[in-house]
């Protein structure tokens, strides 16, 4: 039987069922293959799969079927032709980078990136010869002005973290194709139930599977969807030989993980906005961030990109670091931690840990201010939230 054509289906279905090929024992849930490698019916046909005269699975740092089934989920999903999975969020962006760069290449990456995709392109890829500079995600004006001839490679995330600053995702992907360089889009606060970056001209989508896709906190992986030729011919051969390969357990738990994406992701959203709106009629707040309120500098803009403004809201206190700590301090059900994307509610102060790394200078100058707090909203019941963060008012 072949295979139906997912990109017909909604993304609910999606969700569910794309990838899924049974075996003879007709399984009806996706089925683990804990296996490292594979036998051959034969020395020919061992030989005619090492050559890739015929196709199979030869090595699990290769292909696996459970791994497979996840990377055709997750293409489907966010309308790609080609999902490569790998072990975390941090290895689907080194892949990509080692893949497609070469030494002499230039990156230019949004300033609100996850604190170690910097190190990475900063740290790292420098060593081999590939510059990037830092712009501000928000500012179209300064990515121009910021590319290069060199230019290979545009990388951003929006929302942002901690302040959910929003970029056009159309414009930037439009300003790479005029200067031959392809657009990266981390797609993690969003992911395709909220924001299809392919859609809107982005080359590549990047995941944390770690966060929402997982959405329950058990598992850490990542991947990469985008064009197969790409791909196939610059992006796949280095996970072949770097190896950060996806495990098939963690693969079978985020494939649970996903079929109860667009549920979860809707919750999300209205559990936060909920929030936010609570957040801004506090007299004790100085300021919400979040994409859902019409007090957001892009509130336009993320109701045209974005299907909902999703989990992620921030609110700074007058006081500082003081009140800051104070108030995470008086919580008891909330999980202080830094991570997010689960149902569980997560708090964090920026200033003192996600970003706690940077000076002084580079911290006002990315508006991490020491009364923000970032709330990473799940889904228990909104009423008990709002009464963990007030906590501090009443203690
Ligand atoms: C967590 C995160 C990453 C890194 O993912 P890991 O799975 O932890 O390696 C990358 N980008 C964003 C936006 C993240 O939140």
């Amino acid at each position: 039987m072949t295979d139906p054509d997912w990109s017909q289906y909604g993304l609910e279905t999606q969700a569910i069922r794309a990838g899924q090929r049974r075996t003879g024992e007709q399984e009806h849930s996706d089925p683990i293959f804990p296996t490292s490698s594979y036998v051959f019916g034969s020395a020919a046909e061992a030989a005619a799969k090492f050559t890739g005269q015929i196709p199979g699975n030869i090595y699990s740092r290769f292909t696996n079927p459970t791994v497979r089934t996840f990377e055709e989920r997750l293409a489907a999903l966010e309308g790609g032709e080609r999902c490569v999975a790998v072990a975390s969020g941090m290895a689907a962006i080194a892949t990509l980078g080692f893949g497609l760069l070469k030494a002499g290449d230039h990156v230019l990456c949004s300033r609100g990136v996850f604190g170690n995709t910097v190190l990475l392109f900063q740290n790292f890829f420098a060593k081999f010869g590939v510059a990037t500079t830092f712009v501000d995600l928000a500012d179209p004006a300064a990515w121009e002005a910021a590319i290069r001839p060199q230019t290979r490679l545009l990388f951003l995330e929006t929302p942002s973290n901690p302040l959910t600053q929003v970029a056009d995702i159309a414009q930037l992907a439009d300003l790479a194709h005029r200067h031959g360089a392809l657009l990266a889009v981390d797609n993690c606060f969003c992911t395709p139930a909220l924001q299809r970056p392919l859609e809107l001209g982005a080359d590549f989508v990047i995941h944390s599977a770690t966060k929402y896709l997982d959405g329950q906190g058990r598992c850490v992986g990542g991947a990469i969807v985008g064009q197969r030729e790409l791909l196939d011919k610059e992006v796949y051969p280095f996970l072949r030989t770097g190896g950060a390969a996806m495990s098939p357990f963690n693969a079978w738990v985020f494939l649970k993980g996903l079929e109860t994406l667009a549920l979860r992701m809707r919750a999300h959203s209205e559990n936060a906005l909920g929030l936010a709106q609570w957040l801004e009629a506090q007299p004790w707040v100085q300021r919400v961030h979040y994409p859902g309120l019409p007090s957001h500098p892009q509130f336009d803009l993320v109701r045209r990109q974005q299907k909902a403004p999703g989990g992620i809201v921030s609110f700074e206190l007058a006081g500082g670091q003081e009140q800051a700590w104070k108030l995470i301090d008086a919580t008891r059900m909330l999980s202080i931690t830094a991570n997010l994307g689960d149902v569980k509610t997560t708090i964090t102060h920026p200033a003192t840990t996600t970003h706690g790394r940077l000076s002084l200078e580079e911290r006002a100058a990315a508006g991490i201010t020491d009364g923000l707090i970032r709330l990473a909203v799940g889904l228990e019941n909104l009423k008990d939230i709002q009464d963990d963060v007030m906590r501090w008012r009443t203690a």
